[in-house]
């Protein structure tokens, strides 16, 4: 067992640290509090290769492994979660899904631009009576000669007013939709382009105020059947394919979020004088920093043993989601202590700190809430749940072949 990081590793982490610290640390807080995506930061990640990390160079990506996916997730929300949310929509739940699913016209069409960060790339499953409960969505594909018409609506959507192509999931078989049979679900590539698609921002969010989220709606917008991903009727194994690599990129970031929060406690705790001392020399106040380290490195761990058994071309669903369970849970405890450490300056935007609280939310809601990931837990250890084979797998990472195109 080795627990360094190799010089690769090493390196990655570095160049996303310090180029987040440069180009989006300055800038964060205006950007947060005006409620504004920046466009400017896509094509510097794509500079960066971030926009294809852990995709292949034969598709147009770094050719990295999947633990670099998880050091740059880390790396992103330690400055801002929008940042983090960019990598996991459009690499995590996109592109990853169409390297294992997509076809080699998907991929040469589609995947190679997103990796090479000239296409942006989302998810869309979750509808507005629908999240958890995947096979509640109302969204509909109807067969029409060599095409589908696909009308519903897509709610929560990460990037909705700003990706290009969406991977979207539909009911293909009427039949099936009204048994919820989830084998009567199918995935396909809707472009922004297509005739009967149009998307919109949601105003109203409170946190990742510097992303964008948004909803699209599909007025029987003509999908070609060369852009169904895998086979139709597998959509609904699909959705949770992506979500296995999507969760990993939430667990690594939150990750980020629980050391940023300790960081910026610690700075803090030596600021500050209560009753003659630095604040840091109470109790109390220590007890909320070491449960951050502690946090820090359990989450850290959890996401880093997910990311290796992907590497090794390993099943990691149930690894996966603890690790998104606990970082997530985790980054949740940590904000509210960093705002609690920080007493009232914790409270005002002049301070980081209360922007780590208002991030930290959506990722206990979205890729699995925190009661779906616990029911899920319990399942496997129950014996009520078992991950059996699928079609297609993630494919374990050769370093031999990496960076070859
Ligand atoms: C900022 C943000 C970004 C997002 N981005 C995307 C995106 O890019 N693409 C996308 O498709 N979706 C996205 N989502 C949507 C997200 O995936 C859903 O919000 C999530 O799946 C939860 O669904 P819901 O909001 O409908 O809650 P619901 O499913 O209605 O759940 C409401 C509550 O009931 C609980 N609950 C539900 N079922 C059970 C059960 N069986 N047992 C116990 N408790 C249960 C939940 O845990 C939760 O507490 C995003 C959401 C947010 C907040």
């Amino acid at each position: 067992m080795n627990f360094d990081l190799s010089e690769e590793h090493q390196l990655l982490e570095q160049s996303v640290r310090e180029w987040a610290a440069r180009e989006v640390s300055p800038k964060i807080h205006d950007l947060d509090r005006q409620h504004r995506f920046d466009p400017a930061i896509l094509p510097q990640m794509a500079d960066l290769g971030l926009l294809g990390v852990s995709v292949p160079a034969e598709y147009g990506g770094t050719g990295t492994d999947y633990i670099s996916l998880g050091l740059a997730s880390e790396e992103l929300e330690y400055v801002d979660t929008s940042l983090r949310v960019i990598l996991s929509v459009h690499v995590g739940l996109n592109s990853l899904t169409l390297l294992v699913w997509g076809s080699e016209f998907q991929k040469e069409h589609y995947l190679r631009p997103q990796a090479q960060g000239r296409k942006i790339a989302t998810f869309g499953l979750t509808e507005p009576a629908a999240g958890s409960d995947a096979r509640g969505i109302q969204t509909v594909a109807v067969k029409k000669g060599d095409r589908y018409l696909l009308s519903g609506e897509k709610m929560w959507i990460s990037l909705a007013d700003v990706a290009d192509h969406f991977l979207v999931f539909a009911w293909s078989d009427l039949e099936k939709k009204k048994r919820r049979d989830p084998s009567g679900m199918t995935a396909f590539i809707v472009e922004r382009a297509f005739k009967g698609f149009t998307s919109g921002t949601l105003g109203e969010k409170w946190g990742i105020l510097a992303g964008n989220t948004g909803f699209f709606t599909m007025n029987e917008v003509e999908v070609p059947d060369e852009n169904v991903v895998g086979r139709p009727g597998e959509g609904f194994k699909i959705a949770m394919f992506a979500l296995d690599q999507g969760r990993y990129t939430v667990a690594a970031g939150a990750t980020g979020l629980v050391r940023a929060c300790r960081d910026a406690s610690v700075k803090y705790a030596k600021e500050r004088t209560a009753f003659g001392v630095e604040i840091g020399r109470h109790q109390l106040v220590k007890e909320m920093i070491a449960q951050m380290e502690s946090d820090y490195q359990a989450a850290r761990l959890l996401w880093l043993r997910a990311g290796w058994l992907k590497n090794q071309g390993r099943r990691s669903t149930r690894e996966t989601s603890l690790a998104k369970w606990f970082a997530t849970v985790a980054s949740e405890r940590a904000a509210g202590d960093a705002v609690q450490v920080h007493g009232a300056n914790g409270f005002s935007d002049e301070y980081p700190v209360g922007r780590f609280y208002r991030n930290c939310k959506g990722a206990v809601i979205y890729e699995g809430t925190r009661e779906i990931h616990k029911l899920m837990q319990a399942d496997y250890l129950l014996g009520y749940r078992e991950d059996r084979p699928t079609r297609c797998a993630l494919p374990p990472f050769d370093a031999s072949v990496a960076g070859r195109d």
